[in-house]
């Protein structure tokens, strides 16, 4: 077992940090609270030019949750959030909060199969969709419990500003079959504020979907527990206060976005910069523009800025506290990032069931590099979070052996949204099961060295390979089909398809890419096709990805 004593780190690297921290706020919701009531007239969004204070989130959310309370939302109910990374996703978050409700967010990639899937799962009542985004939820609401669909614009924000070159092609849509987002907020401006229980630290905040090795996607429940400790270890181990601006460049339906922008927001007051979906030129921009001083996001994001010719040309020396987390950091990427554009990028590590890091290298050290693997340490583990490395019966390895990491903390969420079966295997006792292999040092420095789960990692985004075989299988030519990641230079990894054919049967690789391509989110489909005659299989008949890799 890893303990305190085993942690030499602690008082070497960030002597400020407790050793026992206790969520400041009951919840994530109590914690927005007291940041409203302190600083209301502080600029809390930054939207491309725009500027929305605490002051209007707190009364646009709080109107927000009278209209849904109007809407007939009850406590415990979920409400799907649909949209890029707009000021209103902040709004939404809270106005469901302050109506007692559930937050379930939704990439907004998803095609209808894979929306439809998580709104039946999540029984979302309300869906708060884009307006680009409309006819997709349309489509799928009648399968699913959605009584409420709001919509909503990118430029609504914008008001009758300037609109950002990325915004260009947009236009205002206004659907007949949907609500208003800002009329619904307009409509119960200065209602009072709706008779619901407030939330309490094991209540859930968010139902975070992740895909399984078989089966549909979970919801991870992260509770308010979940999301205020996390909120505290990005600014108690970052050093994050009010005077930080946010560079909000993952994406807010993911957990990195969710905590690592806008629940430390909440917490600390330091304004989000957004700029609807990553775009290298505008997001060099607002750094200059907004003089942003924290990020977090995944290393492609990373590649793409210091690649970036304005890059050279703008003020980035804001920047001065940078994390990547989601995917594997190559030294030789922040090498590179830190002589061109300036600042060292630390390494976190965390998953959507860890309610984001679970490990995180302490801001002001530079994580070692395994000599062996070549692997840069993912970081040591976070404040009252217990970390062990076990072999494959669930015995603790020593110091330096390879094997399965297992994580128990109060980040780590109580289980799965109705799945007690999958919620037993991976949470055993509570204890988060994560299928990355690694080991830790004998200064308490963790380092991923492969995988236990066939999950391909996209520069952050997740593919299980089984859902896209599961679609390639639905190709009239496809007669096996396996699909594995394999290495790239910006995204880590990409989606590989090996297939082979039905008898008399003949594929353009180029067609089952479109087929794919048709079917499911843009960072799913496979990006190389193979055709070959067999796939490499067991004895028992079972295909060996492995083997392909
Ligand atoms: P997600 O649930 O999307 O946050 O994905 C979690 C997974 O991302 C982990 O199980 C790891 O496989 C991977 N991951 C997260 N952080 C890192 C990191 N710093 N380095 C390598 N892989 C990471």
């Amino acid at each position: 077992m890893t303990t305190y004593a085993d942690r030499p780190w602690l008082a070497r690297y960030d002597e400020g940090v407790p050793a026992d921290v206790e969520p400041e706020f009951p919840s994530a919701l109590a914690m927005w609270r007291a940041t409203a009531k302190a600083i209301p007239e502080r600029p809390f969004l930054h939207y491309f030019h725009t500027t929305r204070t605490v002051g209007e989130v707190d009364a646009d959310s709080d109107a927000l949750a009278a209209g849904l309370v109007a809407l007939g939302l009850a406590p415990g109910d979920r409400v799907a959030v649909y949209l890029q990374n707009v000021p209103q996703w902040a709004v939404v978050m809270l106005g469901v909060w302050k109506a007692g409700g559930i937050v379930v967010p939704v990439n907004p990639m998803l095609r209808e199969r894979e929306l439809q899937v998580i709104l039946a799962d999540s029984g979302a009542s309300v869906l708060v969709a884009l307006e680009s985004l409309h006819p997709v939820a349309l489509q799928v609401q009648p399968s699913t419990a959605v009584r409420t669909l709001v919509t909503t614009s990118e430029l609504d924000p914008l008001g009758d500003d300037d609109v950002p070159g990325l915004l260009a092609g947009s236009s205002r849509q206004r659907p007949a079959t949907a609500l208003d987002l800002q009329d619904l907020i307009a409509q119960h401006e200065g209602d009072p504020p709706p008779a619901v229980p407030e939330p309490g630290p094991d209540d859930v905040a968010f139902f975070t979907y992740t895909s399984g090795t078989t089966g549909p996607p979970k919801g991870a429940t992260n509770t308010h527990r979940n999301v205020v400790f996390n909120a505290m270890t990005y600014r108690d181990w970052i050093h994050l206060g009010p005077d930080d601006v946010i560079l909000g460049v993952a994406p807010l339906f993911h957990i990195t976005g969710l905590i690592g922008h806008l629940a430390v927001a909440a917490l600390t007051g330091a304004p989000v910069v957004l700029g609807f979906r990553f775009d290298a030129g505008t997001v060099l921009e607002l750094i200059e523009r907004w003089h942003a001083t924290f990020v977090v996001g995944a290393i492609p994001v990373y590649i793409a800025l210091m690649e970036h010719p304005d890059a050279a040309t703008r003020d980035l020396s804001s920047l001065t506290k940078v994390y990547s987390g989601g995917a594997p950091v190559a030294p030789a990427v922040v090498d590179a990032f830190e002589r061109r554009v300036g600042p060292y990028i630390h390494n976190a590590y965390g998953l959507t069931e860890t309610t984001s890091p679970s490990h995180v290298g302490p801001f002001g050290a530079r994580a070692p590099v395994d000599p062996t693997s070549g692997a840069l340490s993912v970081g040591v583990p976070v404040s009252n979070t217990v970390v062990r490395v076990v072999d494959d019966e669930g015995r603790d390895l020593p110091v330096g052996e390879v094997g399965e990491i297992v994580i128990a903390g109060p980040q780590v969420v109580p289980g799965y949204w109705n799945k007690p079966e999958e919620t037993a295997h991976a949470l055993p006792e509570g204890e988060l099961r994560t299928g990355d292999v690694g080991f830790m040092d004998a200064d308490g420095w963790f380092y991923l060295v492969d995988r236990k789960k066939d999950q391909i990692n996209a520069g952050g985004y997740k593919i299980w390979p089984r859902e896209v075989e599961d679609v390639l299988y639905g190709h009239p030519a496809v007669r096996e089909a396996a699909v594995v990641g394999v290495p790239d230079e910006y995204r880590g990894e990409t989606v590989k398809a090996v297939v082979s054919l039905k008898a008399g049967t003949e594929l353009d690789p180029d067609e089952l890419i479109a087929f794919a391509r048709e079917r499911m989110a843009a960072y799913k489909y496979p990006r190389i096709v193979e055709v070959v005659d067999e796939l490499p299989k067991t004895v028992s008949g079972k295909i060996l990805r492995r083997e392909l890799r």
